[in-house]
This record gives C-alpha cells, structure tokens and sequence, in this order.
C-alpha cells in the first residue's frame, strides 16, 4: 500500500486506480489489430454512414474456461451518438468484458448488443472495426516509423494529411515534431523511448485515421504528471467532438466530464447517471468509490507535502 502510494505521489486526479486489486495485473482489452476475434463473423451489413448508437440489451456473458462464473449478469445501457460514456466500477466489476463483447472477441450468453439499432453480428467484420475503434490501456507500437505506426492498415486511403489531422487531435503531433525525423521516427523496441501516456497517444492517433463513430479508450492506470494528464484530457475532449466515446475510467477528471457514468459492479450496472447526479446518493457505490479516492489523494498530497519538507 505504502508502495502504491508512493507510485502516485505525482499522480493528479486519478479516481479509481487505487481501488485496483492489481493495478495493471488484468489488463485484458486488446487491439483489434493484435487479436482475432475468437468468434468468426461475416455478417454483411455495411452501411454507408455509422451513427454510433450503441446499446447492451440484458447481455449476460461467461468465459468460455469458466462457464459456471457469470461475469455479467444482464447488463443494459445505451449510449446515444455523439455521447461520451464512462464505464466504471472496482477491479474485476466486468468493464474489460463489456468491451471484449462490444469488440466481438467473445458472444454473450444471452441479451442483444447493437449499433445503431442493428446486432453487432450482422456487420461487415472489416466495417465494423473501422467504425468501431479500440484503444487498448497499454497500447503496442510496432517495429517502424510512426508513420507506418498511424497508418497501419489504411496506407491504401488515408495520407499524410489525415494522419497529422489525427495526430493534432489526439495531442501527439508536437511531440512527433519534436524528435529527430518527426513522422519517420522509429518506434518500437528498437526506437524512441516513449511514456505510456506517449503510446496511448500515437494509438488514438492510428484509431482516428479509421474515422471512427465509436471510440472506445481503456484509460491508462498508470501515474501520470499534471502535464499529461492535461495533454491527455484535452485529447480526449477534441476526438469526443462529433463521435461516440466509450472509456474505462480511472480518473475523477474523466468521469466528470462523461454525460453519462454507467457504474458497474460484480457483473451488475449499478447505476447510471452523470457524476452530479450519482454524487447525490450518499448510499451509492459511485459516492463511496469517489469518497475512497479522495482520502486516498489527500493522504499521498500528505506524504508529498511531507517528502517536500525533508
Ligand atoms: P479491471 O479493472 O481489474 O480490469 P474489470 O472491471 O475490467 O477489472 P473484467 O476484466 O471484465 O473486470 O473481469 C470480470 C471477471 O471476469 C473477473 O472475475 C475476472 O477474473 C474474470 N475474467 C476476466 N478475463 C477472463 C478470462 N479471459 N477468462 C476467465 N475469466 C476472466
């Protein structure tokens, strides 16, 4: 404990990261691009246009290695086009699963998840994952430039304009500038060193070239300075315009700027509302998780403010 706390004696409004049983330990929402989904699908449904409606009918979900757990226990909720939604809840409440469903890695038992009115099976497998965009907590870059990093898999129809558009969205392109060769940089093991909050950043980069109606984010857990915590809210506001957000969130900022927190605990939704509303309920597990964090980042500004004074 004593450790953690130390960890994130720098860490500026992070929520619920302490409340991680393991910080980092489960990290299980993957790229689309460094998974096959387990579930072959060839649906045929390709719309020109993807509003971005998404919505979790009673979906209840267990493992295929452990089929006797429910680990969601008919979850609903919607998320209009447009909205940004925070998915929230202590370690193990099921938040990854709900992506891994929504990303089609895994099927649901039972219960209908859809965009945009109509069943995720049905789309175009291809489609969907351009409209429908991951970025993973502790993104992968590859072995290249970032360039070819950004324009993975759509060097065929977006160019360099696209990607700068979508690397200033997400906050990267000055540090890009910044180093040596810009956008022919190498990354990957072999490249420059790069913050996780950096990686995340390129990831967001590389999901907004796609276009993406729905942008799901798996907020990263790790401490963060005040600065990028800044870069990285701001980012999150300028690809929130106009598309449909759906993040796993760890920090206090995050989850109050969400229009709508859907609260998750043990394969159950909770409660849903914005981080107004659910503060007004004492008795709520949101009010207790935000309570929780709050002592917790007042003890570590004490022992900050102490390390200061030595
Ligand atoms: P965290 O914040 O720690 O990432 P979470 O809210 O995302 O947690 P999930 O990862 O969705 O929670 O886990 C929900 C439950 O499913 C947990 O009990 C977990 O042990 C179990 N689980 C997760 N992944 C698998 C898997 N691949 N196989 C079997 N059980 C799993």
């Amino acid at each position: 404990y004593q450790l953690q706390l130390g960890e994130n004696l720098y860490n500026i409004g992070y929520v619920f990261t302490g409340l991680m049983e393991s910080v980092g330990a489960s990290r299980k929402v993957f790229e689309y691009m460094h998974r096959k989904p387990r579930i072959a699908y060839d649906g045929v449904h390709k719309p020109d246009l993807v509003q971005g409606r998404i919505a979790f009918e009673d979906v209840s979900f267990c493992y295929p290695t452990r089929p006797t757990a429910t680990v969601l226990d008919r979850v609903s909720f919607e998320v209009n086009p447009g909205e940004t939604v925070a998915l929230v809840g202590p370690s193990g409440a099921g938040k990854s699963s709900v992506i891994a469903l929504l990303e089609h890695f895994y099927e649901s038992k039972n219960g209908r998840i859809t965009l945009d009115d109509m069943e995720i099976e049905n789309f175009d497998h291809k489609l969907f994952h351009q409209r429908v965009a991951l970025v993973a907590q502790e993104p992968v870059l590859y072995d290249g430039t970032v360039r070819y990093n950004i324009l993975y898999g759509c060097e065929e129809w977006a160019d360099d304009d696209e990607m700068i558009r979508a690397a200033k969205l997400a906050n990267i392109h000055d540090f890009i500038m910044e180093t040596d060769k810009g956008y022919d940089t190498e990354c990957g093991e072999k490249g420059v060193q790069m913050s996780g909050g950096q990686k995340q950043r390129i990831a967001i980069a590389r999901a907004l070239v796609r276009k993406p109606a729905v942008l799901i984010l798996d907020e990263a857990t790790s401490a963060l300075d005040a600065e990028s915590e800044h870069i990285i809210q701001e980012a999150l506001a300028k690809c929130s315009v106009g598309r449909t957000v759906i993040v796993i969130a760890h920090r206090l900022s995050t989850v109050e700027k969400a229009d709508r927190i859907v609260v998750i605990n043990k394969g159950h939704v909770l409660q849903q509302g914005n981080h107004k509303a659910l503060m007004q309920d004492p008795n709520g597990l949101y009010y207790s998780l935000v309570q929780r964090q709050l002592l917790q980042s007042q003890s570590s500004d004490k022992l900050a403010d102490q390390g200061e004074s030595h």
